[in-house]
């Protein structure tokens, strides 16, 4: 795990690298995002818009991939800075991207009647992570077509 310090210095030498090879995909707005990253997963746009299964497929990994407690501001994932950066952008020079997304979760847990997630509920602990039991339908036996 680096420390604050570390984590600067790596940001510093992507940002350097970035300019010297052009085909270092590492947008700077992305690289931003390392160094604010969000202050806990209700503030992650990634783990706001995915789900991540455990190995039975069944089990919800939550609040995020990484578990139960993870430590945000040493997130290092690049797809939740990514999409932070994309979050970030204002359309038209105004509107931040992130505000209709949240705009949008909202809507769409009114919606779809679904619990916010820091709503308590039944968990489990397994290896380390924070899992919640999966109430995911079984999928259907039969997958001929016909
Ligand atoms: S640890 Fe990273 S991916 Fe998980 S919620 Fe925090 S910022 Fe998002």
């Amino acid at each position: 795990m680096l420390n604050p310090d570390e984590r600067l210095q790596v940001l510093e030498d992507l940002n350097r690298l970035r300019k010297r090879h052009p085909k270092l995909d590492m947008p700077e707005e992305m690289l931003r995002q390392f160094a604010s990253p969000p202050q806990s997963p209700a503030d992650c746009v990634f783990a706001l818009t995915t789900q991540t299964l455990s190995a039975d497929l069944k089990t919800k990994v939550t609040p995020c991939q990484f578990g139960g407690n993870p430590d945000c501001k040493s997130c290092g994932c690049i797809a939740s800075m990514g999409l932070a950066a994309v979050a970030a952008h204002k359309l038209g020079g105004v509107v931040p991207v992130g505000a209709i997304f949240k705009a949008s979760i909202a809507v769409g847990r009114v919606v779809a009647g679904r619990q916010l997630p820091t709503v308590k509920s039944k968990t489990q602990s397994h290896s380390g992570l924070h899992v919640l039991n999966s109430q995911i339908p079984e999928p259907p036996s039969d997958a001929s077509s016909g």
